[in-house]
């Protein structure tokens, strides 16, 4: 192939919106092109590693027993209603009305697609399980769309569905689909890790987010450089030690007038947050519950809804917080609290401590010196862990201090169980013809952003380092004298060897200096660059070059050579 054939227009300049480096060398190296906020064009730069990133996905699930389907896009609103969706979904998912007035959504996801296809085909455990993917276009109303193809409107998703007659069978698909994830993932270069995320009301360890560690990364994931123990922020559980603090002297109240955060009476009292005892007021299916958290810690919402059992957990609004403790929120505290019998539960890490100050329940007062079992009523096993991990936590495996990292999140595997097949009334009959709902597991990888975090994962200063079998080519020979016919003999004699080799090639064939020919091999990546030119065929043949090492790595090598010296620098 021709660089000049190609439509490459590399930019020197980073784009104005783009903030993170992946973004920039994505648009700068002439893979994408953007339409509008969210929306870009994948040029045939960038639409070769696309393809060559889907292939690796489709080998891989077809090689573990999924089949390829494709459904529509354009999702009947019925579907989204028979699963309670339409609504909770809210303003992300775009809904529109065909001539007739009938609603519409444009796919975020499948899940009701899906159910109510392989409920319409199946109907006894012999012809379960299955697992059926398909690559498409999802579609999510952002906000605020950025990072290019991390955050977009429209972006390409592989989401794949598994239907199996009983948990534990679905157990099996889950593993297959994991054990993919692991060999695709690998296969495109990448270094992701499956990473612990919370499973809703499944329970188990049935839900992995796999993820590329950057610091560009928007999510927070706790990671035990020990064990490899690695969860979300959502889910990442931490080993507590018991506290035994010494004894204090009996509480009393300190006027701390128009300090409202943690922030504000530390300051005013000059001792760090962690001396505090952060009280908020949740209101948990309608009904207060104080939580309290270390003065430094933030409460993980996720945690309490799971150890509350509660189905809504929501902040307390103003009048259920001043009916609960009496003050405003403050001043709240778990030391004798307005409303009788109120429940309070508390992090793990305050079970024992003393000495530490709290709210009042009266506004512009904290209390100090209090001794959380001597002057709360919390019971003791309404201690739990509560909050949200941070570095040097304790980890829950292996007890040695956890790191926190930053993450992009490539792939999410989830098991589902019944929730959908329930909701369509999703039913096989076993042998002896009794029925029984299919269980759910449901797999996805977002495709367009799994080629973004290969680049956020690998690049330089001077441009992108892809991986040999995601490249858009493995090879450009960078011609220097197109217009010397036994030169550009040379370099179309290479291409087409090196191509009946089975290794694809881009030859740079324009009239430009051989500086910008480089600058642009190293913007956009190629794993090895040769160059051809008159000078180096006088002395002896044609330069190659891995991107990833320096110039001192530059060898000259005869022609008849190359193409077994350019196969094992790819090797
Ligand atoms: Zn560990």
């Amino acid at each position: 192939m021709k660089w000049t054939k190609m439509l490459i227009q590399t930019l020197r300049d980073d784009p104005q919106d783009a903030e993170i480096d992946s973004h920039k060398l994505l648009v700068r190296a002439s893979l994408v092109k953007k339409l509008s906020g969210g929306l870009y064009t994948f040029l045939p730069l960038g639409l070769r590693t696309f393809r060559k990133v889907e292939n690796i996905i489709r080998e891989e699930l077809d090689r573990a027993g999924a089949l390829e389907v494709v459904m529509p896009i354009l999702q009947p609103a019925e579907l989204w209603k028979q699963s309670g969706r339409w609504e909770a979904m809210g303003p992300n998912m775009f809904k529109l009305r065909d001539r007739a007035e009938k609603p519409y959504a444009l796919g975020p996801t499948a899940e009701e697609e899906v159910t109510d296809l392989v409920k319409s085909i199946v109907s006894s455990y012999r012809q379960l399980p299955v697992t059926v993917y398909q690559f498409q276009w999802k579609f999510r109303d952002e906000i605020r769309p950025r990072f290019g193809l991390m955050r977009s409107k429209e972006f390409m998703m592989k989401d794949a569905y598994s239907f199996d007659v009983s948990m534990e069978a679905a157990d099996a698909s889950y593993k297959a689909m994991y054990d993919a994830y692991v060999r695709i993932f690998a296969r495109c270069g990448l270094k992701a890790y499956p990473v612990e995320a919370d499973t809703g009301d499944i329970g188990g360890k049935f839900s992995h987010e796999f993820h590329v560690l950057a610091d560009a990364g928007e999510d927070g994931i706790a990671f035990c450089p020990c064990c490899g123990y690695a969860a979300n922020l959502e889910k990442a559980e931490r080993k507590v030690a018991a506290v035994a603090g010494d004894p204090c002297p009996a509480y009393e109240e300190v006027h701390t007038p128009n300090a409202k955060t943690i922030d504000q009476v530390s300051a005013f009292m000059g001792v760090p947050g962690s001396a505090f005892v952060k009280s908020l007021i949740y209101s948990a299916d309608g009904e207060p519950v104080m939580v309290c958290v270390p003065g430094d810690r933030d409460v993980n919402e996720v945690k309490l809804k799971h150890f509350l059992e509660a189905g809504k957990l929501e902040l307390a609004d103003y009048e259920m917080v001043l009916a609960a403790s009496g003050a405003n929120a403050g001043s709240v505290g778990p030391v004798k609290p307005a409303k009788a019998g109120l429940r309070i539960v508390a992090d793990m890490s305050l079970k024992g401590a003393t000495g530490r100050i709290v709210g009042a329940n009266k506004d512009d007062y904290h209390l100090k010196n209090v001794d959380m079992a001597r002057d709360t009523t919390i019971a003791e096993a309404d201690y739990a862990d509560l909050v949200i991990a941070q570095a040097g936590d304790i980890c829950p495996r292996c007890g040695k201090p956890m790191d926190l990292k930053r993450g992009i999140e490539v792939g999410h595997v989830f098991k589902l169980g019944t929730k959908y097949t329930d909701a369509f009334k999703a039913v096989y009959k076993n042998d002896q013809l009794q029925e029984s709902v299919m269980v759910m597991g449901c797999y996805g990888i977002g495709v367009s952003r799994t080629v973004q975090a290969v680049i956020e994962q690998s690049h330089d200063r001077d441009g992108i380092i892809w991986p040999a079998g995601v490249a858009p080519f493995q090879v450009v020979i960078d011609l220097l004298d197109p217009a010397d016919e036994s030169v550009a003999k040379v370099a179309l004699e290479l291409e087409s060897a090196l191509e009946s080799a089975g290794v694809d090639v881009l030859v740079d064939d324009r009239a430009d200096r051989p500086g910008v020919k480089f600058k642009d091999a190293d913007l956009i990546g190629f794993p090895v660059r040769v160059v051809v030119g008159a000078k180096g065929l006088a002395n002896g043949g044609v330069e190659v070059k891995r991107r990833d090492q320096d110039k001192s790595h530059m060898k000259i090598v005869p022609v008849a050579e190359a193409v077994a010296a350019i196969k094992a620098l790819l090797a």
